[in-house]
C-alpha cells in the first residue's frame, strides 16, 4: 500500500524544506543561531501570566475557561481589541473582531475564504515563508505585488485569467517585514490600496510585528487609510491580522481578525467548522494580561530589541566585506542581507555551520519561486548581544572566505 497516493491533490505542495533539516543541526550548544523567528523567552510576563491563569482558573471563572465558548472569541478581549484598533486609526466594534489561534490561522481561514484553485494572490517577492505555506494549501498562483511597479491593472489580471482565476488578494506584511525588516511609507500604503482597487481585489495586512518599533514616527495601518477615505469599515477590502505573539506570548497562540462584518461573519462559520473556538482560559489570560498593561510590557521590549538590533548594525558595519548589503530595519526582529550575484545563501549556510557554528536562514526559501538565493536572513530578537558581536564575526569570516 503506498499511503501517499491516498492524499488530496493540494498536498503535493506542501513540502518538508531542505533548510529545515540543516537547522536541526542548531540543536549544538555551540553554534550561535541568527536563524530563529522567536521572542527572547526571558521576556515573556510570565508573573503576570501566572495571576491571569489562576484568576481565570478560581471557582468563580473555572465554568467559564474550561467550558466550550463562542467561536468569535472572548467578548472581554473583543472589546478590548476594538479599542486597540480604535487607538491605532480604525474605530470598530466588537463585532468587527475575531479571535484566531494565532495570526497564522487567520491567514489559513482567509486562504480558504478567497482561493479557489489557480486563483492569483500577491505576495512580496520575498514574503513571509508561513503565508506561502498556508496559502499553498489552496492551490492559488503567486504573482509578484509590486504597487509602485508599471504594470497595468488590467494586465495582472488578464495573467491571472490565463491562469485560470482571478486576483482575490494583495498580501502584504507593512511594518518590519518578516523577512525584509522593511517598512512601508505613507506614500506605498496608498499605493498598495489604489492597486487594490484597480484589481478590484481584497488586501490582507499581516500587522504581527507592527507594535515593535524601536525608531521613527508609527505609520497608520493600511485599514485606517481605507476606513478614513471610505468612512464606513463594512465598506473595507483591507483584512487587519494582529497577534499578540510577539508582544505577550506565541505559546498561547492568540491572533485576530479585524474586518468588515461580512468577512468576520464568514470567517466565523470557518472558525466554526475548523477548531470551534480559541481556547478560552488562553483568551482570558491574555485579555487580563493585557488590560493589566500591554504598552508597559511593549516599551520593555522595544527597549530590549532595540539595543540588539544597533548591536547587530554596528556589527554588520564593523564585519561585513565589501559588496554585502543589508537592510536597517526600525523595528521588528530581522535584518534581510543581499549577498554579490552567483553566491548561494543554502551553500553558504552548510560552509557557516561546518567552518564557523553559526546559522541564519538562506533567503530563497521566501520566494514563492527559484529566486533569491544570494540573499539571507538574520535574526536579532533571539541572540544575547555577545553573541550578536561573536556571531555577525563569524560570518563576516565564513563571507571572506566564499568570496576569496
Ligand atoms: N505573520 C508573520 C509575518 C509572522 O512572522 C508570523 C510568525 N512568525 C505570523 C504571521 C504568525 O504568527 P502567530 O500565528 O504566532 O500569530
Amino acid at each position: 500500500m503506498q499511503i501517499d497516493s491516498f492524499f488530496a491533490a493540494r498536498n503535493s505542495r506542501m513540502k518538508a524544506s531542505e533548510i529545515r533539516e540543516l537547522l536541526k543541526l542548531l540543536d549544538q550548544p555551540d553554534v550561535i543561531s541568527f536563524a530563529g523567528g522567536i521572542p527572547d523567552p526571558a521576556l515573556f510576563p510570565a508573573e503576570k501570566f501566572r495571576d491571569a491563569m489562576a484568576d481565570a482558573l478560581s471557582d468563580q471563572n473555572q465554568g467559564l475557561s474550561l467550558q466550550y465558548s463562542t467561536s468569535e472569541g472572548y467578548p472581554p478581549l473583543r472589546e478590548w481589541l476594538a479599542q486597540r484598533m480604535t487607538q491605532l486609526g480604525v474605530p470598530c466594534g466588537a463585532d468587527n473582531i475575531l479571535i484566531t489561534s494565532g495570526s497564522q490561522q487567520a491567514l489559513d481561514y482567509l486562504g480558504k475564504l478567497f482561493l479557489s484553485p489557480n486563483d492569483t494572490a500577491l505576495v512580496g517577492w520575498p514574503t513571509y515563508l508561513g503565508a506561502l505555506g498556508a496559502f499553498n494549501a489552496y492551490e492559488p498562483r503567486f504573482d509578484r505585488l509590486d504597487p509602485m511597479g508599471n504594470r497595468a491593472a488590467a494586465d495582472v489580471q488578464a495573467d491571472a485569467a490565463a491562469a485560470g482565476g482571478k486576483v482575490k488578494f494583495s498580501y502584504l506584511s507593512p511594518d518590519f517585514a518578516n523577512p525584509t525588516g522593511i517598512t512601508l511609507s505613507l506614500q506605498e500604503r496608498q499605493q498598495v490600496l489604489a492597486q487594490a482597487e484597480a484589481l478590484d481585489c481584497m488586501v490582507i495586512e499581516d500587522a504581527a510585528y507592527q507594535s515593535l518599533r524601536y525608531e521613527g514616527e508609527e505609520i497608520p495601518p493600511i485599514l485606517s487609510l481605507e476606513l478614513t477615505e471610505k468612512g464606513d469599515l463594512d465598506q473595507c477590502r483591507t483584512i487587519y491580522c494582529g497577534s499578540f505573539s510577539k508582544t505577550l506570548s506565541p505559546g498561547l497562540r492568540i491572533g485576530w481578525v479585524c474586518a468588515a462584518r461580512p468577512v468576520i461573519d464568514q470567517l466565523v462559520l470557518l472558525k466554526q467548522a475548523g477548531d470551534l473556538h480559541t481556547a478560552t482560559l488562553n483568551q482570558m489570560a491574555v485579555a487580563h494580561v493585557a488590560a493589566d498593561g500591554f504598552e508597559d510590557h511593549t516599551r520593555l521590549l522595544c527597549a530590549h530589541y532595540k539595543a540588539r538590533r544597533d548591536r547587530m548594525l554596528a556589527a554588520l558595519d564593523q564585519h561585513m566585506p565589501k559588496g554585502v548589503e543589508w537592510t536597517r530595519p526600525e523595528g521588528g526582529m530581522f535584518v534581510w542581507m543581499t549577498l554579490p550575484k552567483g553566491m548561494d545563501g543554502a551553500d553558504l549556510l552548510a560552509a557557516a555551520l561546518r567552518d564557523e557554528k553559526v546559522a541564519f536562514v538562506p533567503g530563497g526559501a521566501f520566494y514563492p519561486d527559484d529566486d533569491g538565493r544570494n540573499t539571507l536572513r538574520l535574526n536579532f530578537s533571539s541572540p544575547n548581544q555577545a553573541q550578536i558581536d561573536e556571531g555577525i564575526k563569524r560570518l563576516g569570516r565564513v563571507l571572506r572566505a566564499a568570496m576569496s
